[in-house]
């Protein structure tokens, strides 16, 4: 077997248990999936979460992540904070000797939660989140005042920085009105792609 070929039998964990909660092999597969990422690879050498520079705030460390998804543990990958604690910086992909896209595999994650509608730690950053991918998917560029409305409707924050809005859009530094781009199909023709079919896509 070469290097890059993924164990399945390493995987079979239809018998599992962890700490009392069952495996989902299937999870396993699914995330695979929707990152295009083989997490088998990773042998736990913790390079990445070394490099990352939010895993101080993180309940799962990166490299934690990737063995919650390893051993199928849904339950506990979709709910931790670490996944909505992730800025996306690749560091951990650029870091990993087993090429394993640990950044991807976050994204994939918060797409499987948002889908499945986990209730977050992090519920601010969810809600930005899925506000934000629904401005874009819309407008094909983010609307800040729509997407400020949208997400104080989503938080139930209505009053919350009311004086700073109002200051920004006095200096012009708002625009009320949505800019869609010109071409929206190709904005939707895109968000289309990315949706696997029979997969998670989380996309709002
Ligand atoms: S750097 Fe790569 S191989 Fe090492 S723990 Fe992280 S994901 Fe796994
Ligand atoms: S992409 Fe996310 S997990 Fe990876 S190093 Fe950056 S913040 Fe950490």
């Amino acid at each position: 077997m070469s290097d890059d070929t993924p164990d399945k039998t390493a995987n079979d964990l239809s018998n599992l248990t962890v700490g009392g909660h069952r495996s989902d092999p299937e999870f396993f597969e699914r995330v695979n999936s929707l990152s295009g990422q083989n997490v088998s690879l990773c042998y736990q050498c913790g390079e990445c979460t070394a490099g990352c520079p939010t895993a101080f705030a993180m309940d799962f460390k990166p490299n934690q992540v990737s063995r919650l998804v390893q051993l199928g543990m849904a339950e506990e990958a979709l709910s931790c904070n670490s996944i909505w604690i992730c800025v996306g910086c690749e560091t951990c992909a650029t870091r990993c000797p087993k090429n394993v896209d640990l950044c991807a595999i976050m994204d994939a994650l918060r797409q499987m939660a948002s889908k499945r509608h986990v209730k977050s730690p992090e519920t601010d950053v969810q809600s930005f989140h899925e506000v934000f991918l629904s401005s874009i998917r819309k407008s094909g560029r983010m609307h800040e005042a729509g997407l400020i409305a949208a997400l104080k409707l989503k938080t139930g924050k209505l009053t919350k920085d009311i004086p700073l809005g109002l200051a920004l859009l006095k200096k012009g530094r708002l625009n009320p009105l949505p800019d869609p781009v010109k071409d929206k199909a190709a904005v939707q023709a895109i968000f289309g792609e990315a949706q696997t079919p029979g997969e998670d896509n989380g996309r709002q």
